[in-house]
Protein backbone atom coordinates (compact mmCIF):
# COMPACT_ATOMS: atom_id res chain seq x y z
CA UNK A 1 0.00 0.00 0.00
CA UNK A 2 1.30 3.38 -0.51
CA UNK A 3 2.74 4.84 2.70
CA UNK A 4 3.58 8.56 3.10
CA UNK A 5 6.49 9.48 5.18
CA UNK A 6 6.20 13.26 6.67
CA UNK A 7 8.27 14.90 9.14
CA UNK A 8 6.44 16.92 11.73
CA UNK A 9 7.85 20.21 11.49
CA UNK A 10 6.69 21.35 14.88
CA UNK A 11 7.89 18.15 17.02
CA UNK A 12 10.34 16.91 14.38
CA UNK A 13 9.25 13.36 15.04
CA UNK A 14 8.95 11.16 11.71
CA UNK A 15 5.11 10.55 10.62
CA UNK A 16 4.41 7.57 8.08
CA UNK A 17 0.51 7.37 7.12
CA UNK A 18 -1.25 4.57 5.38
CA UNK A 19 -3.16 6.52 2.44
CA UNK A 20 -4.70 5.41 -0.81
CA UNK A 21 -3.81 7.89 -3.29
CA UNK A 22 -7.02 8.91 -4.11
CA UNK A 23 -7.37 9.90 -0.01
CA UNK A 24 -3.82 11.91 -0.55
CA UNK A 25 -4.90 14.43 -2.46
CA UNK A 26 -7.64 15.47 -0.81
CA UNK A 27 -6.32 14.64 2.89
CA UNK A 28 -4.70 16.69 5.03
CA UNK A 29 -2.84 14.75 7.06
CA UNK A 30 -2.21 15.40 11.08
CA UNK A 31 0.94 14.72 13.33
CA UNK A 32 -0.24 11.69 15.29
CA UNK A 33 2.14 13.01 18.10
CA UNK A 34 1.02 16.58 18.92
CA UNK A 35 -1.57 17.07 16.20
CA UNK A 36 0.06 19.43 13.57
CA UNK A 37 -0.48 19.64 10.14
CA UNK A 38 2.55 21.38 9.71
CA UNK A 39 3.92 17.67 7.94
CA UNK A 40 6.57 18.19 4.95
CA UNK A 41 6.54 15.05 2.56
CA UNK A 42 9.80 12.43 2.77
CA UNK A 43 10.21 10.18 0.08
CA UNK A 44 9.27 6.76 1.11
CA UNK A 45 11.09 4.09 1.64
CA UNK A 46 8.58 1.48 2.11
CA UNK A 47 6.62 1.32 -0.92
CA UNK A 48 4.68 -1.22 -3.21
CA UNK A 49 4.43 -1.54 -7.00
CA UNK A 50 2.48 1.01 -8.88
CA UNK A 51 0.06 -1.09 -10.30
CA UNK A 52 -1.38 -2.23 -7.23
CA UNK A 53 -2.45 1.43 -6.81
CA UNK A 54 -6.30 0.53 -8.28
CA UNK A 55 -6.96 -2.20 -6.19
CA UNK A 56 -5.22 -0.82 -3.41
CA UNK A 57 -7.77 2.24 -3.39
CA UNK A 58 -10.57 -0.57 -3.31
CA UNK A 59 -9.35 -2.28 -0.51
CA UNK A 60 -8.92 1.16 1.24
CA UNK A 61 -12.53 1.59 1.01
CA UNK A 62 -13.48 -0.70 3.33
CA UNK A 63 -12.96 -0.54 6.96
CA UNK A 64 -9.14 -1.97 6.20
CA UNK A 65 -7.54 1.21 8.21
CA UNK A 66 -9.73 0.69 11.17
CA UNK A 67 -7.78 -1.40 13.61
CA UNK A 68 -4.73 0.32 12.88
CA UNK A 69 -2.27 2.12 15.09
CA UNK A 70 0.17 4.11 13.32
CA UNK A 71 2.03 4.08 16.83
CA UNK A 72 2.09 0.53 17.24
CA UNK A 73 4.76 -1.43 14.66
CA UNK A 74 2.79 -4.66 15.41
CA UNK A 75 -0.39 -3.11 14.16
CA UNK A 76 1.58 -1.58 11.14
CA UNK A 77 3.01 -5.37 10.56
CA UNK A 78 -0.72 -6.97 10.92
CA UNK A 79 -2.08 -4.18 8.60
CA UNK A 80 0.58 -5.16 6.03
CA UNK A 81 0.80 -8.72 6.15
CA UNK A 82 -3.24 -8.70 6.07
CA UNK A 83 -2.75 -6.13 2.35
CA UNK A 84 0.07 -8.38 0.82
CA UNK A 85 -2.47 -11.43 1.46
CA UNK A 86 -5.46 -9.59 -0.64
CA UNK A 87 -3.13 -9.10 -2.99
CA UNK A 88 -2.74 -12.30 -3.52
CA UNK A 89 0.63 -12.06 -4.05
CA UNK A 90 4.41 -13.02 -2.67
CA UNK A 91 5.88 -9.37 -2.29
CA UNK A 92 9.40 -10.16 -1.40
CA UNK A 93 11.43 -11.75 1.31
CA UNK A 94 12.39 -8.16 2.14
CA UNK A 95 9.12 -6.88 2.89
CA UNK A 96 8.26 -10.02 4.78
CA UNK A 97 11.25 -9.51 6.55
CA UNK A 98 10.38 -5.97 7.63
CA UNK A 99 6.34 -7.42 8.48
CA UNK A 100 7.72 -9.88 10.36
CA UNK A 101 9.94 -7.85 12.48
CA UNK A 102 7.11 -5.11 12.75
CA UNK A 103 5.01 -7.76 13.93
CA UNK A 104 7.60 -8.82 16.90
CA UNK A 105 7.36 -4.80 18.13
CA UNK A 106 10.34 -3.41 16.45
CA UNK A 107 10.01 0.03 14.70
CA UNK A 108 10.16 1.04 11.42
CA UNK A 109 13.13 3.16 11.72
CA UNK A 110 15.07 0.81 13.63
CA UNK A 111 14.04 -1.35 10.72
CA UNK A 112 14.71 1.42 7.83
CA UNK A 113 18.10 2.04 9.38
CA UNK A 114 19.22 -1.67 9.36
CA UNK A 115 17.88 -2.40 5.96
CA UNK A 116 19.65 0.51 4.09
CA UNK A 117 18.47 -1.01 0.60
CA UNK A 118 14.64 -0.90 1.45
CA UNK A 119 12.62 -0.21 -1.40
CA UNK A 120 15.52 0.84 -3.36
CA UNK A 121 16.45 -2.44 -5.57
CA UNK A 122 19.55 -1.04 -6.26
CA UNK A 123 21.40 -4.20 -5.92
CA UNK A 124 19.00 -6.11 -8.58
CA UNK A 125 19.93 -3.46 -11.23
CA UNK A 126 23.79 -4.28 -10.53
CA UNK A 127 23.26 -7.85 -11.85
CA UNK A 128 23.36 -6.38 -15.53
ZN1 LIG B 1 4.27 16.68 15.70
Amino acid sequence: MPVYEFRCQDCGRPVRLFMSFAAYDTAVPACPHCHSKNLKRRIGRIAVAKSEDARMDAMMDDSALAGLDEDDPKSIGRFMRKMSKEMGEDIGDEFNEVVDRLESGESPDSIESSMPGLGGGDSFADDF
